[in-house]
């Protein structure tokens, strides 16, 4: 189909989001690079939020997933066959995680993944109230939402979740607000559409305190932030603390769609009786979806990435230095780079993307730049990225 009627028909038949899409269109993938017809190519500093670590075209990802649907694509609802690909990915990401974190519910996202940790929390704590933080984004489904620390996307929703509220982020006092009537607290480990905020270590410790003390469950949302992004495997590593519940999507299936809740089985088990069947999903830990993670966490371990993130965190930082950015807020590769308004910042990401590299800004705080790029990001191409935005704020 021509471009200009594929584009029309985008516009008259799929479902939209805004009045503005940005409706560039892209024939093929890969590394770090999206590329149009013509040939013309973008460099994508977005890995479709925090979805592509491994850039595009990760070949042992594209195999693993071509067997896998060669063999079988789909057998049964999650949780009653014993299906392989789900076996053996679960037994490897529990291998890598704390011993406490060893039953893992696959999902098909992440807001699914924050809606089974909701329900599980509940069901184990027999308490309702679940708090969350100031500028999160936990998904956008209504369990999801009700603890989403942003009025403006909540407010034509509502009714939402009853018996929710929300801290501040690292301020210790706000911890008070944990009792023993709270089930869960959900955090981002690194707030991402925050525009990046990172917590205090101390703030994360007695985060963790109060929560044993209380009796509430701690969950750590690392769907943007984990599996490598921030310099290490899962970003509470930075913390030396351990959630009671681990949330994990976007990068987990290499490129599939997955999700993941992850607890201890004995937390875990609550979702087995009383009712039976406690999260039900027909696709939850597809098996294309889990051979694809498979591929990616095993390609994802084995050469060295993670450890070269902060390096290539700390190039973009000392390269973009430009009166105009006010700061540069990073956690490995996760970098908000702030401006001074939105429509400064708009105008700045239009102008990359015209020149070829693909930016964003983040939902609760649109004055700031995205930078969240495939983890693969050479020194070369992130000279020429920062090289690239540094033309367009002269
Ligand atoms: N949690 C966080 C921290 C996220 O960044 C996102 C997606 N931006 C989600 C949850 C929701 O994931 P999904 O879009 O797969 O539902």
């Amino acid at each position: 189909m021509p471009a200009t009627t594929l584009r029309q028909q985008f516009l008259r038949h799929n479902a939209q989001t805004s009045s503005f899409p940005l409706l560039l269109e892209f024939v093929k993938a890969e590394g770090c690079f999206l590329y149009a017809a013509d040939g013309s190519r973008c460099m994508d500093l977005i890995s479709g939020i925090g979805v592509s670590n491994l850039g595009h075209g990760n070949p042992e990802i594209r195999d693993a997933a071509k067997a896998q649907i060669d063999a079988y694509m789909h057998q049964m609802v999650y949780g009653e066959f014993v299906v392989a690909p789900q076996v053996e990915f679960a037994a490897k990401l529990a291998g890598v995680l704390p011993p406490s974190l060893n039953s893992i519910y696959f999902v098909n996202s992440g807001t699914e993944a924050a809606e089974g940790a909701m329900k599980l929390a509940r069901r184990y704590t027999g308490r309702s109230e679940i708090l969350g933080f100031v500028d999160s984004y936990h998904g956008s489904t209504l369990g999801a939402l009700s603890i989403m620390g942003n009025e403006t996307y909540k407010t034509a929703f509502r009714p939402l979740l009853p018996s929710v509220g929300f801290l501040r982020l690292n301020i210790d006092s706000e911890l008070d607000k944990i009792s023993t009537d709270t089930a869960a607290i959900f955090l981002e480990t690194i707030q991402g559409e925050s525009g990046v905020q990172v917590p205090s270590g101390s703030f994360m410790r007695r985060l963790r305190q109060r929560c044993s003390e209380t009796g509430t469950l701690l969950v750590l949302d690392e769907i943007q932030c984990g599996l490598g992004r921030t310099g290490s495997l899962f970003a509470f590593d930075h913390y030396r603390i351990v959630p009671d519940i681990l949330l994990l999507a976007k990068s987990l299936g290499g490129g599939m769609p997955l999700g993941a809740f992850i607890s201890s089985a004995g937390i875990m088990n609550s979702l087995t009786a009383s009712p039976v069947l406690g999260h039900i999903t027909s696709f939850g830990g597809h098996p294309v979806s889990c051979a694809a993670g498979l591929a990616a966490l095993t390609v994802l371990l084995r050469e060295e990435i993670i450890q070269k993130v902060e390096e290539k965190s700390r190039l973009f930082a000392s390269l973009l230095n430009h009166p105009a950015i006010l700061e540069v807020r990073r956690k490995g590769l996760l970098i908000g780079v702030q401006f001074s308004d939105f429509d400064f910042n708009k105008r700045v990401i239009d102008a990359c993307i015209n020149k070829g590299v693909l930016v964003d800004w983040f939902l609760h705080e649109s004055s700031a730049m995205r930078i969240c790029p495939p983890l693969i990001i050479s020194q070369e191409e992130i000279h020429w990225a920062c090289q690239v935005i540094l033309e367009v704020l002269a």
